[in-house]
């Protein structure tokens, strides 16, 4: 876990797990016992091979066992999944009741589909000994199956919101008895345009329930939401964010549209990198990255929005897998992409919000690795080099300018040429420019390229340069 420089760890004596002297709580262990958990959740830890709690976990599991509302600051990678399933696994494996038809006791609603797929993952791991069922509900997939699995009732439902919106107007779910709701990556949701599907399905749940709101940002309209439906809540706050910056060694190339693809071409025929996400600002964008790369000879897969269920699971396998060394992506998935072996990201096309740019780069440096992004930045992106930049207070290392394209077929500088990038001396950047309007949305469903050789070379962790 890569949580574990957050200063936030409080060794404090109580006669009660979790539970500071005037009440407040805060982490007062480093044990997964010592917070309370029962014994059929401490085995599927045990079996995880999970020794400690990570410190979202030490400080959310005490107040929500205890039945607390949550609001949790925290991203990807700081174990804030288990943070909210293993006490809901425990609170509903102790109050254990006879389903209901088409009624769900717990709600955990995601943004995207892999998310969902993932706490559903997480779900399965921590509550294996625990008897309990869930189920998944989300858009991309039949939902006659969906509507099946709910027919018998669930202790916990995974959902994303417009596919369960969709099946709870159709009455196939019932969300009037659930006892507990968990609001993952918030921000999430209402960047993507969920909120009024959010509200609604809110609105079909109990007042009296238990809800945790969980958000790597609090920008206003989260905090808004986190107001309205959270009560009293305990706020827990891991600031994994500065941690994962810290440890990327951030690099920026200035490069325009043409010089982007032969930059990209000539820094990967370096192995060592070996597992890279190259992130693109549009579908189809990912969609002809991912093909040119596979031209190249080197094994890409795309994903993005658009994909199916089916194809999106198959990509990100084969990138976990190491089939495929190169994974082209789109925003919608950076968050939910789980990999913890990334040595490089590469920003083909830089992001238009400086966070996008923290959660993109995190993908790299997980599990307290360090790892490499490299942004590629054109005229027309400077404003957001410059924004990426304020956020981040310092200026990224620029490397060197793009080779340029001779013509689009001739075959990619090799390495030495591509050590001249190595050696550029670091300069300042002067961010100026005007936005980019960026191409014209239009969904596009690619087929996974990557047919020929040249997959990933090695899993070792060696820098670029
Ligand atoms: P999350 O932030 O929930 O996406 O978790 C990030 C990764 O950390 C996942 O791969 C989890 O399996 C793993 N993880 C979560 N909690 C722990 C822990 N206490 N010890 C070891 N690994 C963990």
């Amino acid at each position: 876990m890569g949580t574990g420089d957050t200063p936030i760890v409080n060794e404090a004596d109580t006669d009660r797990p979790g539970l500071g002297a005037q009440g407040d709580y805060f982490l007062v262990t480093s044990t997964f016992s010592a917070l309370g958990l029962s014994e059929s959740v401490l085995r599927a830890l045990s079996d995880a091979n999970y020794e400690t709690p990570t410190p979202i976990q030490a400080q959310a599991i005490p107040p929500l066992l205890d039945g607390k509302d949550l609001l949790g600051v925290a991203q990807t990678g700081t174990g804030k999944t288990a943070a909210f399933v293993l006490p809901l696994l425990q609170t509903l494996a102790e109050d254990r009741r006879h389903l209901v038809p088409r009624v769900a006791r717990a709600l955990i609603l995601a943004p995207t589909r892999e998310l969902a797929n993932q706490i559903a993952d997480s779900v399965k791991t921590y509550g294996r000994h625990s008897g309990l069922r869930h189920t998944v509900v989300m858009g991309g997939v039949s939902q006659r199956m969906q509507a099946k699995a709910m027919q018998r009732g669930v202790d916990i439902l995974i959902a994303t919101p417009g596919r369960l919106l969709d099946l709870v107007e159709q009455r196939r779910v019932d969300l009037r008895r659930a006892q507990h709701l968990v609001l993952d990556e918030a921000d999430r949701m209402l960047d993507m345009g969920f909120i009024r599907d959010v509200r609604k399905i809110i609105g079909e749940l109990p007042d009296t329930r238990q809800s945790m709101l969980f958000s790597a940002t609090m920008p206003r309209d989260v905090a808004r939401l986190a107001e309205d439906i959270l009560t009293d809540p305990v706020r827990v706050e891991i600031a994994a964010k500065t941690v994962a910056v810290d440890r990327i060694d951030q690099r920026v190339y200035h490069a325009d549209g043409r010089g982007k693809r032969t930059l990209l071409t000539s820094l990967l025929e370096d192995s060592a990198l070996a597992s890279v996400i190259v992130f693109t600002r549009t579908k189809r964008g990912a969609d002809r990255l991912s093909k040119q790369i596979a031209a190249t000879g080197v094994l890409s897969v795309a994903i993005h929005g658009d994909k199916t269920q089916g194809a999106r699971e198959k990509a990100l396998d084969s990138f976990r897998k190491g089939r495929s060394r190169v994974l082209v992506a789109t925003d919608i998935v950076s968050r939910g992409i789980d990999v913890d072996d990334v040595s490089h990201v590469i920003n083909y096309d830089l992001p238009r919000d400086a966070e996008s740019y923290v959660h993109r780069i995190g993908r790299t440096a997980r599990a307290g690795a360090s790892g490499v992004a490299i942004s590629f930045c054109d005229p027309s992106e400077r404003d957001f080099l410059r924004d990426i930049e304020r956020l981040l207070k310092r200026s990224l290392t620029v490397v060197g300018d793009a080779p340029q394209p001779a013509n689009q077929d001739r075959p990619a500088p090799g390495k030495r040429q591509d050590s001249k990038y190595r050696g550029s001396k670091p300069h300042g950047s002067k961010p100026h420019g005007s936005k980019s309007q960026g191409p014209k949305r239009r969904p596009q469903e690619g087929s996974p390229a990557g047919k020929k050789p040249g997959g990933r070379p090695n899993r070792r962790r060696r820098r670029a340069a």
